[in-house]
Parts: C-alpha cells; structure tokens; sequence
C-alpha cells in the first residue's frame, strides 16, 4: 500500500467507445495509488491491466459494456487492498470531450447535466456517447460519491471572438453550435501553468505557444494565462498533422470527393478520423514506427513528417505574429516530449527570432520539466510532461471542496 491516505484521493476516468483509462491519484502531489487500462470493450478479446503499488493485475476475456469492464476493476481494485465503494475517495473526474457553449468549467454532475452532457452529442459523435456510458456506469456503480465532468473544451471558451469565429453565414452558424471549440484544453492549461512555474515567472505576464503533439495534435497561444487562439476548431480534425487526423484541408476536397469518389457521409467521415494523417501518408500512425520507416529510406514516411512539420511551422508564424512577443514555446505529449527531431525541425532557422534549441539539452535523456534553448536566448524553449489526470484530478478536488465550503 502506498502512504497515501485514501481520503485524499480522486479517482480519474476517461471513457472511450471501447476503452476505459483510469487513475486513482492524489491531487496535491500527484502521486498515483493505481492505474489502468480497459480495452477492447464489447469484443471477445477484452483485456483489462491494473497497476497499483507496484503490482500488475490483469484480466482477459470478453467485456460486455463499460460497466462491465468497471466492475471488472472495482474487483481489482479490492484485491490489490482498495475498496473504492466503501472507502472515502473524495471524488471522481470525468474527462468529457465537448462541452459546447453550456459547459466551461469542470461541473458536478447530476441527472440534468449527464443528458446536457448526451445532448452535446451531435457535436463530437464519436466522443460525448462514450464519455456518458463511462459516467453513467460510474455513477450507478458509486452512487454516494460526487463525479464531475471536466471538459476538454473549457479553457477556450473566452477565445476572442475573432479567433473563435467562421465566416460562414452567420445564422447558420448561429443556429448549429459552429464556432471554434478548442481541445486538448486541459493539457494546455495544465501545461501553460507549468511553463509559468519552471520560468519562476508570474502566470499573467507570459506570452506562451504551446505544442501539444499526441495521436491528437494540437497548438495553442497563451497570453498571460489565457488563451488567445488554437489549432482544433468545431470538432478535433482542424490544424495540425496528426496520427490518423489530416487537420487543415481545403473544405473543397470533401465536396469534390462526394461528387467524384466512391465516398458517402461516412466514408468521408473515416477518411478524416481514421485515414489521413500520418497513417494516410505513409501507411502508420505511431511515430516511433514512422522513424524507423524513415531510416531506412522510404520515401513516403519522409513525406509525411516533412509535411507534419511544415504545418506546425505555418502555425507557429501564426502565433509568433498574434502574440507580438514570445516569452517560451513548449513542447508536450508523446511525440513532444519524446522527438527531439520533431522539436529541432520545428523551430530550425529561426534563430533572428530569437529562437532557438540547443542540441545538447534537447537530446539529454530527461523526462522531467525542462528547458532547450540556450541560457541566454530571448525566447525559452521548453519540453513540459503533460499530466491531464492530475489536472482532472484537481478540478474535481476544486469542485468538491468548493460545494462543501459553500454547505458548511
Ligand atoms: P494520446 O494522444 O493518445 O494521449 P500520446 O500523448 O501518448 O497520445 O502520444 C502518442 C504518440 O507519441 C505516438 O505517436 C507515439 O509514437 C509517440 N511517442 C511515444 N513515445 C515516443 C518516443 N520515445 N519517441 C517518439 N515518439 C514517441
């Protein structure tokens, strides 16, 4: 058993249509009691790992539905000496993917919000269902503990409105919820507050670019603590290159596919979610498989990385030029923290910008907090480890301790 007391801990639960990742953590240090993976849900071949204080557990073999596969957990759970019904954990935190215009802070969820939640559905359908199976499941297997939902959409929703806007018609746009979302809006939180901490500078006075590079991608600017704009938009294909994510196209190629390809709705949908990207281009969505490909000589995995960084570039223009000065760029998530290449590439030349990485320091074997750039460039490079379950985790501490002081 760890040291840390169960009364401390929030249990973290991010649902997808056929997996379940969880993390049982303390808020304060972050310090994680126990984690898992739920994969392969409603197949045969479900798999469950379970990793807590130090030990693995694992379970194969087919799993119904979500609250199966929690069930499944909340046994494991038990037999690794934590009993999350009975025992005090503070809380639960759902990441919920869009929260549209209704929700932009982390949210206690009841009856009213989980279908608000359901009803969202329209605008990330491959999303919002499976965000709320995880709660519903969640909530009926630990009724007397408070859940809430925090949205990957939250951080920006002041966008300004120049930033947040398509021009399309604007009634149109007004009647179907089109507007610039933004995603992946924990993590740049997160991460924006951390980039303030390692520069030992105040929050408010940090002009920011922040790189989150994943499966998903995706960039924001930051000014003093608040965003200013992001790549993703109305759903996560807008912006960057990604995985199986194309991001930016001409809205024209759809049109022209549907008229002239073997493409229905569907198809076109596949295309963009599943298809594109870096697995479009070169056959494989993971990095590290794109690499290898690229050493040893294929052609296309060049193709698709030096378009992947052509894009991040075009969208570091964009910002260097919103911003007006930049204090740090920083780089997070698998691929940010883990490719140097990717972090060198991206910022190569630029060094009448003020910018620039220091090979030494990008390509040291650290994993935590850290800056790239030279001591004395004007603007600090940084790779920054994401933690969205930690922030998921404090905001739903945050909500909990709130709605107490507020009874008490
Ligand atoms: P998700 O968006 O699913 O949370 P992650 O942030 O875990 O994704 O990032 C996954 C990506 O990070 C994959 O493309 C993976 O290849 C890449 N990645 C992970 N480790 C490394 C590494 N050591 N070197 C290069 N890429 C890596």
């Amino acid at each position: 058993m760890s040291g840390v007391p169960d009364s401390a801990l929030v249990l973290v639960v991010n649902s997808g249509s056929s997996s379940i990742k969880y993390q049982l953590l303390d808020p304060d240090s972050g310090e994680v009691a126990a984690s898992g993976l739920v994969e392969r849900i409603g197949e045969e071949n479900g798999s469950i790992e379970h990793r807590a204080d130090g030990r693995t557990v694992e379970h194969e073999g087919p799993i119904a539905d979500h609250k199966a596969g929690l069930r499944l957990v909340f046994d494991m759970f038990a037999e690794t000496g934590r009993d999350l019904a009975g025992a005090d954990v503070r809380a639960v935190g759902h990441r919920v993917v869009h929260g549209g215009e209704v929700f932009y802070e982390p949210t206690l969820i009841t009856d009213e919000v989980e279908a608000a939640i359901s009803d969202l559905s329209e605008l990330a359908p491959l999303h919002n269902p499976a965000n709320v199976t995880g709660i519903r499941s969640t909530r009926e297997l630990l009724p007397g503990i408070p859940q809430i939902a925090v949205f990957d959409t939250a951080f920006f929703h002041g966008l300004p409105e120049a930033a947040r806007t398509y021009a399309i018609d604007a009634d149109l746009a007004a009647a179907h919820g089109v507007r610039k979302y933004g995603f992946h809006g924990t993590s740049h939180e997160y991460v924006s507050g951390r980039v303030a901490e390692v520069l030992g500078r105040d929050p408010e006075s940090v002009n920011q670019i922040i790189f989150h590079l994943g499966n998903g991608a995706s960039a924001s600017a930051v000014r003093g603590g608040a965003p200013v704009d992001t790549t993703m938009g109305l759903t996560p294909l807008e912006g960057l290159v990604m995985g199986t994510r194309g991001g930016d196209l001409d809205p024209g190629i759809l049109l022209h596919l549907l008229r002239t390809a073997d493409l229905d709705v569907d198809g076109v949908d596949r295309l963009l979610n599943r298809d594109s990207g870096i697995k479009g281009l070169s056959g494989v969505n993971d990095f590290r498989a794109l690499r290898r490909l690229i050493d040893d000589g294929d052609q296309r995995a060049q193709l698709a990385y030096d378009v992947y960084i052509h894009r991040l570039r075009r969208y570091l223009g964009a910002y260097l030029v919103e911003l007006g000065r930049v204090d740090a760029i920083t780089f997070t998530a698998g691929v940010g923290e883990n490719s140097p290449d990717v972090r060198a590439d991206t910022l190569a030349g630029l060094e009448n910008f003020g910018i620039e990485v220091d090979t030494a320091r990008n390509t040291a074997k650290d994993r935590t907090a850290r800056r790239i750039s030279p001591p004395d460039a004007p603007v600090a490079v940084l790779v920054v480890p994401t933690n969205e379950e930690l922030a998921i985790a404090r905001a739903a501490r945050k909500v909990v301790r709130d709605l107490e002081s507020r009874d008490t």
